[in-house]
């Protein structure tokens, strides 16, 4: 193992070399910036970096623990202590954060080191991280492409090999679906499951904390650490943590798998299908049994999520008025102007577009006949899965009806970019869990671009999914296939 072989690795093996003292935290993180000072002009994963304070961390760290001396990129949605955090708006440059995020101080625990804080759409609104108010992320599998979003810049940085594994966050899709443009796994805990607390407010009944990694195994080993109750957070589950590693390892005999008609519809990207389709036949020959299922409500959805995202959003927005955080518009006339001018200047045109809609489906006179009726049939959408989980332990679905497209190819069509959601915001107005995990390449005008197979589980049955997921990762070799950016790296 050479040092420049390094960020091949997964965090696993990463870990494991730590441990036996062949390579030092310090050592890592060199190599590791190295790296991303060599492809970052090319992907622009990263908004921000502070090397020296992962240098302070790294020289201290203790590699006994589970992830020891192991980097972690971090979206820019989650507070770092005294690090820049901007959700990649213009609102809030030149913010620090004052204290870490939950997750991050359970990072820290965990012995890993929270490193470079990534970009997304700005205030995670988006799906492909176009909608940053501070740069265009690239897909490291065809750089005229999109990562993916919101968290496109975790996705991209992990794809690249310029991060070892990363936090995202999800509101309708935004670490499944990067992760299936991107070529990596992401995994959506349950709502509840992991804490919110220090993570900027989207949508607050949606909102998760998720993982961005190269394999299933890391995920589970990332969840390990940030899982769990906190008092700080009151929407946090109390629910015992299980070991999220501990299942891996069983294979799929008796795995009871459903798949819903609703989520194979026209639309789907015939080389999505396809991929899906040998995947779910896979999965049959390793001894899985697939069973037909039905989720009724899923047409409506998208319309659902989007009423009631932009609801919450323009409420959890509010708070952006130049008087507490970052940005403040100059010599204002008065406070109304203050507030107004600030917001006009500092939010991007989706974002005001969000808070626009949101404030409308709660005006008086359109509440009942939007959020209301927005709330019973995410109800439905609950019972729905519910139903199907009677039958099944997991479903199986494409992550994203089609592979990643062009930078600016949906820009102009808010409504098509919010297709892009189709098969990963009804578990989220449910508030159980999903994964991505690659499982094969569409060919696209000369690019292997990467195709995620999605699978849903129950509420707090992550090692379920994980446990599945790792089944048919290890028996397929779609993970280990890297994208041209990477592989311009000797193999590890
Ligand atoms: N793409 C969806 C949206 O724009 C989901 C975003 C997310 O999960 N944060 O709202």
């Amino acid at each position: 193992m050479t040092g420049k072989d390094l960020p091949a690795l997964n965090i696993a093996d990463l870990q494991s070399l730590l441990r036996h003292r062949e390579v030092s935290p310090r050592e890592v993180l060199d190599v590791l910036q190295a790296r991303i000072e060599s492809v970052d002009g090319k992907i622009d994963a990263y908004l921000s970096i502070d090397f020296e304070a992962a240098a302070k961390e790294a020289e201290k760290a203790n590699v006994d623990l589970p992830l020891g001396g192991v980097p972690i990129a971090i979206k820019d949605i989650i507070s770092v202590s005294g690090e820049s955090c901007t959700c990649a708006s213009k609102i809030l440059r030149g913010y620090l954060a004052p204290y870490d995020a939950t997750v991050i101080r359970k990072l820290r625990a965990a012995g890993a080191i929270p490193f470079g804080k990534t970009n997304m759409d700005e205030f995670a609104m988006g799906s492909s991280t176009e909608n940053s108010g501070v740069k265009l992320t690239r897909n490291p599998w065809d750089l005229s492409r999109v990562p993916g979003g919101s968290s496109g810049g975790s996705a991209a940085a992990v794809a690249a090999d310029e991060a070892f594994g990363g936090l995202g966050t999800e509101t309708g899709g935004s670490i499944r679906q990067p992760a299936a443009l991107s070529g990596v796994v992401g995994l959506k805990p349950s709502y509840g499951r992991v804490s919110r607390f220090g993570v900027v407010a989207f949508a607050s009944s949606l909102d998760q904390v998720g993982t961005l990694t190269k394999t299933v195994r890391d995920s589970a080993m990332i969840m390990n650490a940030i899982a769990g109750h906190d008092p700080q957070e009151t929407t946090s589950l109390n629910e015992p943590v299980p070991d999220y590693t501990e299942e891996l390892g069983k294979d799929l005999r008796g795995a009871r798998l459903g798949l819903a008609k609703e989520y194979m519809i026209e639309g789907i990207d015939p080389q999505v299908k396809t991929a899906i389709d040998a995947a779910v036949k896979h999965m049959d020959s390793l001894g899985a049994e697939i069973i037909d299922v039905s989720l009724p409500h899923t047409d409506y959805a998208i319309a659902v999520y989007y009423i009631l995202a932009t609801a919450e959003a323009s409420a959890n927005l509010a708070r952006f008025d130049g008087v507490r955080y970052g940005h403040r518009a100059e010599h204002p006339r008065d406070l109304l102007d203050h507030y107004g001018r600030t917001r006009e200047e500092g939010f991007g045109p989706e974002v005001k577009r969000r808070i626009i809609l949101g404030t409308y489906v709660l005006s008086s006179g359109y509440y009942d006949a939007y959020y209301l009726r927005a709330q019973k049939v995410r109800e439905l959408i609950r019972q729905d899965f519910a139903k199907a989980f009677e039958k099944v332990d997991a479903l199986i679905s494409p992550t994203s009806p089609v592979p990643a497209f062009k930078l600016g190819e949906r820009t102009d069509d808010p409504l098509q970019m919010y297709l892009a959601d189709i098969f990963t915001s009804p578990a989220n107005l449910a508030g159980i869990c999903g994964i991505s995990v690659p499982c094969g390449f569409a060919d696209v005008d000369g690019h292997r671009l990467p195709i995620g197979l999605q699978l849903l589980g129950k509420a707090l049955d992550e090692a379920r999914i994980l446990q599945i997921a790792h089944a048919y990762e290890q028996s397929t070799d779609w993970h280990k296939a890297r994208s041209p950016i990477a592989a311009t790296l000797p193999n590890a």
